[in-house]
């Protein structure tokens, strides 16, 4: 990058899987496998209308030969959007939850009722981090990473920086963008590494001030900066995620952040399928591959 003496390697999780992309791949991985060990014949999972876990979640159990049911939180529209209608298509049973109830859709009396309507099913929660999710999210870091300084992730429930700090050498430094608005993903990443026993002394830093208004929320200057990305790199980013990620870390390197002699790893964590909707509802244009 001109003016500034650091490397920029970027990891395309986003090229992994043509369905089953991303950091959700990782993810989805163990939990399919041990829903299949424990005899389980259908998983059952939530999210909202545009989440890329339900869309990955689908064509992974699809791919395994499990079924899926996907809870959407929200009422049914009489059109499904393109996340949705490819999550039917690769098998996926939606059912549409109010968002009072979905608020607390965790709690017993409603997995119990799920259980009463689905008859038996694997439960993977809305986003899909749990223990085995972080087992997989481990293996994104690879040996052939071990010469980076910086490894950058995109941070949603945290389950994906929590597996790359359990991952990350000593040498290495974990930074994570969140693209949610707020402080509390210090505190819930902290609970996640205590309560999976990871060990994280210097290892990591978040930032929070790249969330463009908040989860799922955009302002111009991100998008101009994904089509110019785009443009210079040939590497699409989604609106959601990666953009605010590569936003950040280029900022970042531009503010001095970053040691002279730097190599800077950031993770595509994928999320390219929510474009066409996003380009839908915002009349955008942001390319999808
Ligand atoms: C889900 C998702 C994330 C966030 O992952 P977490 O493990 O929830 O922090 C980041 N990037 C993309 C593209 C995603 O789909």
């Amino acid at each position: 990058m001109e003016g500034k003496d650091v490397r920029l390697f970027v990891k395309r999780l986003d090229l992994i899987h043509p369905l089953a992309s991303g950091n959700k791949f990782y993810k989805l991985k163990y939990n399919l496998e041990t829903a299949q060990q424990s005899g389980h014949d259908t998983v059952l999972t939530f999210g909202g209308a545009f989440s890329n876990h339900i869309f990955a979640t689908a064509a992974a159990a699809k791919a395994e030969g499990l079924k899926s049911i996907g809870i959407i939180r929200g009422e049914n529209t009489s059109q499904l959007n393109a996340t949705l209608q490819q999550a039917q298509a690769n098998g996926m049973v939606l059912s549409f939850m109010d968002r009072k109830t979905y608020r607390t859709k965790h709690e017993a009396q409603h997995i119990d009722q799920l259980r009463e309507q689905f008859g038996r099913f694997f439960l993977i929660p809305e986003g899909g981090t749990n223990a085995l999710a972080i087992k997989g999210t481990t293996e994104i870091l690879t040996s052939e990473d071990q010469h980076m300084d910086y490894l950058c992730c995109s941070i949603g429930t945290g389950g994906t920086i929590a597996g790359m700090i359990n991952a990350a050498k000593p040498h290495q430094k974990v930074l994570g963008f969140s693209s949610l608005k707020g402080n509390f993903i210090h505190q819930e990443l902290l609970d996640l590494l205590e309560t999976h026993h990871i060990g994280f002394q210097n290892k990591y830093e978040l930032f929070t001030n790249y969330h463009f208004g908040g989860y799922a929320k955009h302002k111009p200057e991100l998008i101009t900066f994904i089509k110019k990305f785009k443009k210079e790199t040939g590497i699409p980013l989604d609106p959601v995620y990666t953009g605010k990620l590569f936003y950040g870390v280029v900022d970042k390197i531009k503010s001095g952040y970053f040691p002279s002699g730097s190599s800077i790893l950031l993770i595509h964590s994928g999320g390219l399928q929510g474009i066409s909707g996003f380009n839908q509802r915002f009349n955008e244009t942001l390319e999808t591959k």
